[in-house]
């Protein structure tokens, strides 16, 4: 789950100078075993709002990388995405399965209530929503909880709604109609975010090749959307018209952008590209046309931000619906700058940024 990229500077504050990290607090409790890295990129927008994930780090400096890469892309997101967000994450360093308890949770929500709101956690990888009611009896500052108390619930529908619309928008782009009908489309992952994303395809009548870490649940998934199941590695060399990563991240890379044959790549997965200045023009170059993961998967975030103001699910899927024209215009000034869309996403966010922080300056 974790895909490391190598900064240049690979001395703690030499990471976190790279892509200007605000604040970076490192969280130790010696009585529960908690040691966890809260990244806040930047809070221009609003508070850095970004889920938590357990993950099992090789080293310290793996788990550093990965806040930082992660809450960076949490600020694009919310850029983009018109939300008075800022970008955070955190992780908590330990195996979830044997070191995950209320204790933990409880004492790591201590360390999000001492940034009073700068950080607002979420769920994320191997975090669940009662994880989340463990850090709300410690903090407010928590988003993500069940809709029984309040909450805005799973976010997995809105977050497949949103790569949905981007993905049509980048089949528009690319085959000259945004309908999917008889689409062959290879969806790597068919968990939470992956199911709901094939409901769509269905409906469409695309033709659905998938892939799946855990056998039996790829085999149900074919079984259920009238889909052929892959091997793991398989999935990169089908004959498809899009390709959908629904995974893991970095799963674009030098191994494998030779092997794709789609004309579309549009899924959820966050940080697909394993080098955006490298991986962002050779799809171009190739053809290709890439829907960028952290606008397109923006719809879990937006539907956590409606928990934040008050607002309605229904107000998310209408928000989410957007990401169409989103999408639309990146690929197009992507194509007007000669650019790629990864790098015309993450500059229309910091333009963004840039002019509300003189608005926030003047204040
Ligand atoms: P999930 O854990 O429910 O599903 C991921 C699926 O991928 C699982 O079924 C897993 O077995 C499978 N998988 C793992 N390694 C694989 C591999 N090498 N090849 C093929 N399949 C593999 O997660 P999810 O909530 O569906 O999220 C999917 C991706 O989307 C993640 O990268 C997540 O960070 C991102 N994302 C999710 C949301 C959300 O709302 N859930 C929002 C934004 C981004």
């Amino acid at each position: 789950m974790v895909e490391i990229q190598t900064l240049a500077d690979t001395s703690v504050f030499g990471q976190i100078a790279e892509h200007q990290h605000e604040q970076v607090v490192f969280c130790h409790d010696h009585e529960t075993g908690l040691r966890a890295i809260i990244g806040i990129h930047n809070t221009v927008l609003g508070p850095a709002l970004g889920g938590t994930r357990m993950w099992h780090y090789a080293s310290d400096m793996e788990a550093l990388n990965d806040v930082l890469r992660l809450s960076r892309g949490m600020t694009y997101k919310a850029a983009i995405s018109g939300l008075n967000l800022g970008g955070g994450k955190a992780v908590i360093i330990g195996d979830a399965k044997t070191q995950k308890n209320e204790a933990l949770l409880r004492k790591f929500g201590r360390f999000v209530k001492n940034l009073n709101g700068k950080y607002i956690t979420a769920e994320d990888v191997n975090m669940t929503t009662k994880d989340m009611e463990y850090i709300r009896m410690e903090t407010k500052h928590v988003a993500g909880l069940p809709e029984s108390m309040g909450g805005s619930g799973d976010p997995s529908p809105v977050t497949a709604y949103g790569t949905y619309m981007g993905m049509k928008a980048a089949a528009k782009k690319a085959f000259g109609s945004e309908s999917l009908t008889g689409k062959r489309v290879a969806v790597q992952g068919v968990g939470h975010v992956g199911t709901y994303l094939m409901e769509y395809l269905q409906k469409e009548d695309a033709k659905i090749i998938l892939t799946d870490y855990y056998e039996d649940r790829a085999l149900e998934a074919a079984a259920r959307f009238g889909a052929v199941a892959v091997g793991l590695d398989e999935i990169y060399d089908q004959d498809v018209d899009i390709y959908s990563p629904c995974a893991l991240g970095a799963t674009i890379n030098d191994d494998t952008i030779g092997r794709l044959k789609c004309r579309v790549i549009a899924g959820c997965a966050n940080n697909q590209l394993q080098s955006e200045d490298i991986h962002g023009p050779e799809l171009v170059e190739r053809g290709i046309v890439y829907a960028p993961d952290f606008l397109i998967n923006a719809g879990g975030l937006i539907n956590v931000y409606s928990e934040v103001v008050g607002s309605s699910r229904q107000a998310a899927l209408t928000q989410t619906e957007k990401i169409f024209d989103f999408t639309t215009q990146v690929l197009n000034k992507a194509e007007q700058e000669g650019s790629h869309p990864q790098k015309a996403a993450i500059r229309q966010a910091e333009e963004r940024i840039a002019s509300l922080g003189k608005v926030k300056s003047t204040y």
